[in-house]
């Protein structure tokens, strides 16, 4: 079966409409402007797309989910990228950081107990991972976790966490033992608990994702607290290994809409500037295609590596390309746009300008480019 066949099924079709006369209804693009310069989380959002069931999408039935999977996932993330990014990253902050790594690596009383409030809107969830001496280098995290009268307390630094001071579950990697992979475990733990802290960062693009410092200072987790339950201590890397070919895809279809809204923009900018009557335009009209040809190999990419998940292939490689292939691809759309759109591309009240510091966030965040090339760089036996 080609990519295409399969996104024209009549389950991703309606799903894509529903998608689509949401963003009608609900964001016009002064709203997504306004959500872009107050640079506040939209919690409304989250709750619409939740009353439509959507925030339920790749979450099982027996939950109350719909599901769906990391393909439904991404038709919902490229169509809400192609007006408001930021509102697909911070679904994140349930599909991927709640949904997704509860269901995967979530014991039985842990699923029961979070999958349905996920779904219903009532909890958002937060991963941190990153930390100041610990980004593409992932394993040198320093958290600890030290056990003690049968409890653990978290003491340490986590950075750029999205979401992670309006969340109320924070999934927080730690170091458990010296061993650099076997030595990591992950603790669910409440935002609310003490010594817990999470400072917003000022940053550039994605402005409402609520981006954090979040500091542990003797927060205390019991042994259950640990992501699939006690057994599951030192489990942390190879549970976060599981649920990377998700990331990856979800970011590249982030990637996907961002560029189709940026390519639909510069076409209705050209056709109200330029005479296409006039051959010396032709180099423009070029520049056009060469982009909707380029983020139609992207598209094609991603979406054969999402077929690929689904169908439990080993696809690391594939998503890896489609993260990197993707984003930089958009990346490169957006600052070509801005180019051909000359100084109104750079205008504060143009989404153009907009969509280029959000995309510039997608070739970091979730693994730089420059790892996805490591990563590709393995498999290839090179
Ligand atoms: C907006 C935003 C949101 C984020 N949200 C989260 C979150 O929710 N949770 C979380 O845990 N993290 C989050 N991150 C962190 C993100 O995953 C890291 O920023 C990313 O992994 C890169 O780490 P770093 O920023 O420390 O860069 P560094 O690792 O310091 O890298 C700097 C540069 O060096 C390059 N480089 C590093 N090592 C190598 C290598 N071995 N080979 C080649 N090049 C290399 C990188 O590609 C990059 O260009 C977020 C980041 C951003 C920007």
């Amino acid at each position: 079966m080609s990519v295409v066949s399969f996104l024209e099924n009549e389950k991703y079709a309606r799903l894509r409409d529903t998608v689509r006369e949401f963003i009608e209804a609900e964001i016009p693009w002064e709203k997504a402007r306004e959500i872009d310069q107050s640079d506040q989380y939209p919690h409304d959002l989250i709750a619409k797309v939740g009353q439509l069931g959507l925030l339920g999408l790749n979450v099982s039935p027996e939950y109350g989910g719909m599901g769906g999977n990391v393909i439904d996932v991404m038709v919902l993330y490229e169509e809400v990228s192609k007006r408001l990014p930021v509102l697909a990253w911070t679904l994140g902050n349930v599909t991927l950081y709640g949904n997704e790594i509860i269901s995967i690596n979530g014991n039985k009383e842990q699923t029961e107990k979070y999958l349905p409030r996920l779904v219903n809107g009532e909890l958002l969830f937060s991963f941190s991972l990153t930390e100041p001496d610990a980004g593409s280098d992932a394993a040198n995290i320093k958290t600890s976790a030290v056990f003690k009268n049968g409890y653990y307390f978290i003491n340490g630094t986590k950075m750029f966490i999205s979401g992670a001071g309006v969340s109320d579950i924070n999934i927080v990697l730690t170091r458990t033992a010296k061993s650099r992979y076997g030595g990591i475990t992950s603790f669910l733990v409440d935002c609310k608990a003490e010594g817990y802290t999470a400072t917003p960062i000022k940053k550039l693009g994605y402005n409402g994702s609520d981006t954090c410092e979040v500091v542990y200072e003797d927060v205390k987790v019991s042994p259950q607290d640990i992501l699939g339950g006690e057994e599951c201590l030192n489990q942390g890397w190879k549970q976060m290994m599981n649920t990377l070919n998700g990331e990856r895809l979800a970011l590249s279809a982030c990637a996907l809409g961002i560029g189709q809204a940026v390519i639909d923009q510069v076409i209705t900018f050209v056709l109200k500037n330029y005479n296409f009557n006039n051959i010396a335009n032709q180099t423009i009209q070029h520049r056009i295609v060469e982009m909707a040809t380029e983020l139609e190999a992207a598209r094609q990419l991603a979406y054969n590596a999402a077929w690929m998940e689904v169908n439990s292939r080993d696809c690391v490689k594939e998503t890896s390309m489609s993260k990197y292939y993707s984003t930089e691809t958009a990346k490169k759309i957006a600052r070509e746009s801005m180019d051909l759109m000359g100084e109104f591309g750079s205008l504060e009240e143009t989404d153009i300008q907009r969509f280029f510091r959000d995309v510039t966030i997608l070739t970091i965040g979730g693994g730089t480019s420059q790892i996805m090339k490591n990563i590709v760089t393995k498999t290839l036996g090179i």
